[in-house]
């Protein structure tokens, strides 16, 4: 058995999860967060033990270094030889990468290259790729893009309808993003209907969401774009809008596109219809006590995720099953209940015994349901994993 470290470098934190492959067992996992300030949180979990310490950490290599050290000192590992490979999360591959990759130079410059569709995240990531490399030389590395999996939709499903140079010269197109989480998803799916052309709609839906139509194992449609800001209403991003109130709210308000971006990422949603929060727990709570604005927001939430569901089920011509995934995907048999329910006339129907649970995975609609609905908790880190093994034959 080998072991395979899966990392995901932001520009803030650093999570981590080292798997034992191909059992797929989980040894350790972790997370820092607020790297450069002065009380960072570092959680390290292994089967025998918890550490949680709040300390200085002034930067990503003081972070990966005690990662690494950590990995050693709780005796998850004797040798750091033991680490067979890593497989780093990278946020956008651009049209350079349709699958994930060895790293090496040339990697790394294309990985470079194309930050600037990405300037929040490639960066972080690229860093930590570099800073293992330096603290450890000799194992393999693999770049998994979170928009990889979407490179085989159609030129129809990506272009948008804006002047086509704006995609000649700049790259603005559709990319799609949670690709890893969409492909482990569909995968499970496959194997649940033990069907490999199965058509399946896969619906992540976190802080951030997305919708993705998947066909013979591939990617024909998702619901996010050259940003992860459009298509769902989700934890704070806007979804899909009319892109004409960004240049009239910036005369009314006096605001800079910048600033409005910001709003659109991170006031918007979820926290900007209800004005209470962005969680989804606190949303079903406000409605509970007849928030009015908590109820608005909800249904907005749900309307949309069933529209574009319904959308999907088209252009698939016929969907064999719909899998819920992410935070709320998972955990929210309201939101899961509400979203089927606005989808009574494809004949598609849940089992409320079956979805009256947190997380589990398992198949949740009605024995006469046309569609099979299902909970598949995601998994990027396995999926990073997998492509690791793939990759590097170890
Ligand atoms: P991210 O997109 O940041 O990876 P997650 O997939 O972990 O997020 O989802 C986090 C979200 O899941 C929270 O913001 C919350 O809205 C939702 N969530 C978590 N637990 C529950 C729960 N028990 N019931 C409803 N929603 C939940």
């Amino acid at each position: 058995m080998n072991k395979v470290l899966s990392v995901n470098a932001g520009s803030s934190s650093l999570k981590f999860k080292l798997i034992n492959m191909p059992k797929e067992i989980i040894l350790s996992e972790g997370n820092i967060e607020r790297i450069g300030k002065k009380d960072a949180i570092f959680n390290f979990n292994s089967i025998n033990r918890k550490e949680k310490k709040i300390l200085e950490i002034e930067n990503h290599q003081i972070a990966i270094n005690l990662v690494i050290k950590g990995l050693t000192e709780f005796g998850i590992i004797k040798n750091l030889s033991e680490i067979k490979g890593i497989g780093h999360r990278v946020v956008h591959g651009g049209e350079m990468f349709n699958d994930s990759v060895l790293i090496n130079e040339d990697v790394i410059k294309k990985i470079e290259k194309i930050s600037d569709l990405a300037p929040l995240h490639n960066p972080a990531n690229l860093m930590g790729i570099k800073i293992f490399k330096e603290m450890l030389p000799d194992v393999d590395a693999v770049a998994v893009f979170d928009t990889s999996f979407h490179q085989s939709m159609s030129q129809e499903a990506y272009i948008y309808g804006v002047p086509y140079e704006w995609y000649e010269k700049y790259g603005v197109r559709k990319y799609g993003f949670h690709g890893t989480s969409h492909k482990y998803v569909s995968r499970r799916v496959e194997e649940f209907l033990d069907k490999k052309d199965a058509k399946i709609i896969v619906c992540h839906l976190g802080n951030g969401g997305s919708i993705c139509a998947v066909r013979n194992g591939k990617s024909i449609d998702t619901t996010m774009g050259f940003t992860p800001l459009t298509g769902l209403i989700m934890g704070t991003r806007c979804g899909d809008i009319d892109p004409a109130i960004i240049p009239f709210i910036s005369t009314k308000m006096e605001r800079s596109i910048n600033e409005i971006e910001n709003d659109l990422n991170k006031k918007s949603g979820l926290l900007g219809i209800s004005g209470v929060s962005n969680d989804s727990r606190d949303i079903e709570e406000g409605i509970k006590n007849g928030n009015k604005r908590c109820i608005l927001a909800q249904k907005m939430f749900t309307r949309k995720i069933a529209s574009y569901i319904a959308s999907y089920h088209v252009l698939l011509g016929g969907a064999d099953a719909i899998a819920f995934t992410g935070g709320i995907g998972e955990k929210s048999a309201l939101t899961r209940a509400q979203i089927v329910e606005r989808l009574a006339v494809l004949d598609v129907k849940l089992d409320m015994k079956l979805n009256d649970v947190r997380g589990d995975e398992r198949l949740i609609s009605a024995n006469e349901s046309k569609i099979k609905c299902f909970i598949i908790p995601t998994n990027e880190e396995v999926m990073i994993a997998r492509d690791v093994v793939r990759l590097l034959n170890c």
